[in-house]
């Protein structure tokens, strides 16, 4: 059999339907992998109960087919691996590495009036109310101390395929929620396990993201993980230039589906060595 060189992974949110840039940023996933003689992964990122939805679950797996995106082996639910986030979570707690933070929104939101409010690229950073508490009311999520985990790993970087090697700054953040009140692990804590469990090499998702990585890159270091090698690809705009969010493109696949559409095509090749940065796409 060809030796397996690559693995990637699409890895969509079932909160809604999926539309063009969706699409795009799969069939950059999948096209890499298969370039290079690898395995294309579908991993469903269900772990909010209160957003997913088995209906876009479905949707999402019939888009795929119609995209002609094969994946390999089984469908991946993020619903299913709760126990190994958990294990990862307590490992960081032995540590000293996490912290329980009982404020509300509006809680954090009075802290900021009376503290200097940091911007970071998720909006103001948290102001760490709860850094040092050991007990409080209510529910609870777990926070990284981003400051005592940055004093174990010290200066670190990471490398995307297109824009090169990067340092990473995951300070930026602040002390990133790693288990959420309403919902088992965040998106960081899952998605930098799953990579890792389910052998990813590359991981291929849209310039959206590009920021978050430092705070994987973070996670993998203290967890004693693999570290992949990234792509972020551009995302798609629409004629004005502006995202797909808030265009007409943004429809869901599935509308294009029902109009007879037989598929859509990546325009551009995506051949070894050479990546597809010209790629347009084309409905036919
Ligand atoms: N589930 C994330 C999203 O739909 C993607 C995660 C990733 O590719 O790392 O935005």
């Amino acid at each position: 059999p060809p030796q397996c060189v690559a693995a990637t992974r699409f890895a969509p949110s079932p909160n809604g339907r999926l539309h063009i840039g969706h699409a795009f940023s799969a069939m950059c996933a999948h096209d890499f992998a298969r370039a290079f003689g690898g395995k294309f992964l579908l991993r469903i990122e269900d772990i909010d109960g209160t957003r997913s939805r088995k209906e876009h679950i479905d949707a999402i797996i019939e888009d795929m087919e119609w995209l002609g995106l094969k994946h390999d082996g089984p469908v991946i639910f993020q619903s299913q691996r709760v126990a190994r986030y958990k294990e990862a979570l307590d490992l960081l707690q032995a540590r000293g590495l996490v912290y329980r933070c009982w404020c509300t929104r509006s809680d954090i939101a009075e802290a900021l009036k009376h503290k200097p409010v940091r911007h970071g690229p998720d909006g103001p950073v948290y102001p760490g109310t709860c850094r040092g508490k050991t007990e409080g009311e209510g529910d609870y999520c777990w926070r990284l101390d981003m400051e005592r985990a940055l004093s174990l790993t010290g200066p670190f970087g990471w490398t995307d395929l297109v824009a090169g090697p990067q340092i990473a700054d995951p300070a930026l953040f602040g002390d990133v929620v790693l288990w959420r009140k309403d919902a088992p692990a965040s998106y960081h804590l899952a998605a930098t396990l799953d990579d890792a469990a389910d052998g990813i090499s590359h991981v291929v998702r849209g310039m959206d993201l590009f920021a978050y990585t430092a705070i994987h890159r973070l996670l993998q270091i203290l967890l004693d993980l693999p570290e992949p090698t990234y792509w972020h690809h551009p995302l798609l705009l629409d004629e004005d230039g502006n995202k797909l969010a808030k265009s007409r493109l943004s429809q869901p696949l599935s509308e294009i589906r029902a109009k007879g559409i037989s598929g859509i095509e990546l325009v551009g090749e995506l051949r070894q060595g050479k990546l597809p940065l010209g790629i347009g796409v084309s409905t036919s």
